[in-house]
């Protein structure tokens, strides 16, 4: 029972991406019904062996959208949910540019690695998806990549909201009332405002609209990192009086009456092979 997030990466955006300044490996999300691995992007791999996860405990991954921070380790996740494409199992959900391709955005994952998974399933926004038995609702995002989405995932715990890269709107934020925990892509800081993207002055606005238990804010561009996601995640709870938490890379989030905050953090040099292999 409950609901376990890890954070393999916590960075965002093209400059924090291709110095790693962070890692964005997207996160894992275990429940009753098996492991989601959301938003695979660069070092998802590294990560997961750094904490002797074995992808082949992967059920279903999830890309929201075609852009390399969030899809370009897929395939070789794809491969490990699989054991090496020998066992065909689990499910790859994705946004039509990432399953497809459209308007000149992917497709993000090969036909090879299509045909390997048990199922291939094109989410689009008002999609109620059953993921391992986990209901899950898609919401709709303003992005530069249009087909881009968020989630409601409806763990025992309550609602945990996965809200992709998007811009701020009313309209937007008020979809994940009800949320328990929000994440929140927070590429910015402040007063730095980019388009398609929330700095954390529309966190604040985003967590007034939403009004949840705890927001953790991910996806740190590079002018965020050298400010301090700490210093913003406060500025953020100063300014709405809701309690919001800055994530670290490999820091663990195990949901249950309370939240409680870990580290997965097991690295050594004797890597030793999986009982999957
Ligand atoms: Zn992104
Ligand atoms: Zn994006």
């Amino acid at each position: 029972m409950g609901f376990k997030i890890t954070f393999l990466g916590t960075g965002g955006g093209r400059h924090t991406t291709m110095y790693q300044a962070r890692s964005t490996g997207g996160m894992l999300m275990e429940h009753p019904g098996g492991t989601i691995h959301v938003d695979p992007g660069p070092s998802a791999l590294v990560q997961m062996r750094k904490i002797h996860y074995d992808p082949a405990r992967t059920s279903s991954v999830i890309v929201s959208h075609a852009h390399p921070d969030h899809y370009s380790d897929a395939e070789c996740v794809l491969e490990g949910m699989t054991c090496g494409g020998w066992k065909k199992r689990g499910c790859l959900y994705g946004s039509p540019t990432v399953i497809d391709g459209e308007g000149g955005l992917g497709p993000c994952v090969s036909r090879y690695h299509q045909s390997i998974v048990s199922g291939t399933r094109v989410f689009r926004p008002g999609d109620v998806l059953d993921i391992d038995g986990l209901r899950t609702e898609v919401c709709r995002a303003e992005h530069s990549d249009p087909t881009n989405v968020g989630f409601r995932f409806h763990t025992d715990a309550g609602v945990v909201s996965y809200v992709s890269d998007t811009s701020f709107s009313p309209e937007i934020a008020v979809q994940y009332r009800g949320s328990r925990v929000l994440i929140l892509p927070v590429t910015t800081p402040w007063d730095l405002r980019i388009h398609y993207h929330l700095c954390t002055e529309d966190a604040a606005k985003f967590m007034s609209v939403v009004k949840p238990e705890l927001t953790v804010m991910i996806h740190f561009g590079i002018v965020m990192i050298k400010r301090g996601p700490e210093t913003e995640a406060a500025l953020a709870e100063e300014r709405t009086g809701l309690r919001a938490v800055a994530a670290r890379d490999l820091m663990t989030l195990d949901l249950g009456n309370e939240v409680v905050f870990g580290d997965a953090m097991t690295y050594n040099d004797d890597w030793v092979p999986p009982s999957s292999i």
